[in-house]
């Protein structure tokens, strides 16, 4: 569908509202809200929610709620909030002084419950919890009637103010809605409305031992904010007809709801709860483990908001449900550190080079442009002396054709100093192991040029071994290996056990002796790397690869093109 004023299309949300306000419904208004339940963290996907809901509401001059929906206090936690605050905000949303919890409802909601069961349309149920999934039927074949479905109104008030006083245990009775036990939507065969739980909230404390459940708490939340459109993913399409049930039968303002599909990424999953089992059972180091797909696992890898933003612009929205491939993301990230990202020189396999004609106490500083791309990020003063380290893979004593590396008797640039050949290797005795080369340099060659214009065609990053300050160094595969194709293989079972490789001893240049933690640099020809905001030192300083130079989705639309 092509947008009037902008010729661009938009997705289908964007034009169910374009209707509406075009039909005067809700006087023009837009409201939207994003509802988490503070039981983890947010990720990817959560954001792919909330940026839709704020993002509809600022084009159209509307307000985003961001609306806690603190039902369950056996899961949630502060910890959560503050997380999922601090994460929206983080990725440039903002809220304003609207800040609510369904929890500040709860009083309203146990009204509510009062005036359905009054109108014969609410009872207590005395069924056991196995009982009632019993009772409700299978899709094919209707549900029963529960024997407590017709007790009187007076009873039921008298009941629910019992469960309410706390006179019975976890479980004991449920509130259900009385509505049609032979729908083929399973959700209106008289769903719970709320059941009993003695325990205490973090918002609440113990003023209640009976919480509503998300069916009936969400819509009418939604109502009492005078939200007009309440978004949400494609796994709310069938509750759809109980929001509208209960709104109906209350008789209160009716908000839209409008679903679309979840997103799924390749090589990691989009679901809270095995989120908090990998953090649970140590499989990673925290919600924040720069595996995660969290926002906050994104951020200490090194994904910038930008990068996010782009990609779930990409991602689009839509109706159905697809798997969105990781290389994705990749190449968001990798576009916007390309633009904002400093290059400096980072040697993780360091092998140590000794130019035989250079001065023994000599030290030369060369200038270095921070990034190509940007004039004007300055540059800075790299300091060349005698020994340098480079990178152990660029050296190969017995090179194929192609190699356009070190190799004996090969010269080759070092970036911003000078033009090197090397002569000699030096081998540990015992292993063989190369431990040096020996090299000489051409004085003449100073910047990296040859002063007769011969031809060199490597260039390789290095720094110098007096000056170099030591890194770890943190890399990344897929938290997940791909499956077996036929979905047969449970997810603990595809847990990549080569997630992580640490590197220790790798060599960095000076400038980033006193680097910030959270700030992420290319290093030259190694990708992009984020110092680590938890782990990472003065003296003692972690990078993470947020992401390798290597553009895998660049060769995958390429090929998509192609077809
Ligand atoms: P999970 O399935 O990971 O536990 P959830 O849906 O239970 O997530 P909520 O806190 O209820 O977690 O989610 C808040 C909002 O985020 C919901 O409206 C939900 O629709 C949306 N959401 C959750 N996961 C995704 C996803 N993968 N893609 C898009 N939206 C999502
Ligand atoms: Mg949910």
């Amino acid at each position: 569908m092509a947008d009037s004023e902008t010729g661009t299309s938009v997705d289908f949300v964007r034009a169910m509202i374009a209707e509406d306000i075009r039909t005067g419904k809700n006087d023009g208004r837009v409201h939207t809200r994003f509802p988490p339940e503070p039981n983890g963290y947010l990720h990817i996907g959560h954001a792919k929610a909330f940026s839709l809901n704020f993002s509809i509401a600022a084009e159209h001059g509307g307000l985003c709620n961001l609306r806690f929906d603190d039902t369950n206090p056996l899961a949630e936690d502060v910890e959560y909030v503050d997380s999922i605050m601090e994460d929206i905000r983080w990725l440039g949303y903002d809220w304003g002084d609207r800040l609510y919890y369904a929890s500040d409802y709860f009083d309203q909601l146990y009204e509510l419950a009062l005036q359905l069961i009054r109108e014969g349309k609410a009872f207590v149920c005395d069924l056991t919890s196995d009982e009632v999934r019993h009772y409700r039927g299978t899709i094919t074949e209707p549900g029963r009637n529960s024997p407590y479905r017709d007790r009187t109104i007076e009873e039921n008030v008298d009941l629910f103010d019992r469960m309410r006083a706390g006179e019975f245990d976890n479980g004991r009775r449920t509130l259900r809605a009385r509505i049609d036990m032979a729908s083929p939507n399973m959700n209106l065969r008289d769903p719970v409305m709320y059941r009993i739980l003695h325990a205490a909230h973090h918002r609440t404390g113990s003023k209640w031992c009976i919480y509503p459940t998300y069916d009936w708490t969400h819509g009418q939340s939604d109502s009492i904010e005078g939200v007009t459109h309440s978004i949400c993913s494609i796994e709310f399409e069938d509750h759809r007809p109980l929001y509208d049930w209960y709104l109906d039968e209350l008789g209160i303002y009716h908000p839209r709801q409008i679903e679309f599909a979840r997103l799924y990424l390749s090589g990691t999953v989009l679901s809270k709860r095995r989120l908090l089992q990998l953090v649970n059972e140590g499989h990673v180091t925290g919600w924040d483990d720069a595996r995660m797909p969290t926002l906050s696992g994104l951020r200490r890898r090194g994904y910038t908001p930008a990068s996010i933003r782009e990609f779930l612009k990409r991602v689009g929205v839509a109706k159905t449900e697809s798997v969105i491939d990781m290389a994705l993301l990749e190449h968001c990230l990798r576009e916007d550190l390309n633009r904002v990202a400093p290059r400096v020189m980072a040697v993780l396999k360091p092998l140590r080079v000794v130019i035989d004609n250079y001065p023994d106490d000599k030290v030369e500083m060369f200038s270095a442009a921070n990034n190509p791309e940007d004039p004007g990020a300055g540059s800075r003063e790299l300091p060349f002396s005698k020994v340098v380290y480079v990178e152990r893979d660029d050296f190969l004593e017995d090179p194929p054709r192609k190699f356009f590396r070190l190799a004996p008797g090969r010269e080759v640039r070092l970036k911003h100093a000078y033009l090197v050949t090397c002569e000699s290797v030096v081998k540990d005795e015992a292993t063989g192991e190369v431990t040096e080369l020996r090299c000489t340099y051409d004085p003449e060659s100073r910047g990296g040029e040859a002063p007769d214009g011969r031809k060199v065609r490597g260039t390789l990053h290095w720094v110098s071994v007096g000056h170099a300050v030591p890194a770890e160094v943190r890399l990344f595969d897929h938290l997940l290996l791909p499956d077996d194709g036929e979905g047969k293989k449970g997810f603990m079972e595809l847990l990549n056990p080569e997630s992580l490789s640490v590197l220790t001893g790798c060599m960095v240049e000076p400038s980033l002796c006193d680097a910030k933690p959270g700030r992420t640099y290319q290093f030259l020809r190694r990708g992009y790397f984020c110092i680590d905001s938890v782990d990472s030192q003065a003296g003692a300083l972690v990078f993470n690869r947020a992401v390798s130079l290597r553009d895998t989705w660049a060769r995958i639309s390429k090929a998509q093109a192609g077809k």
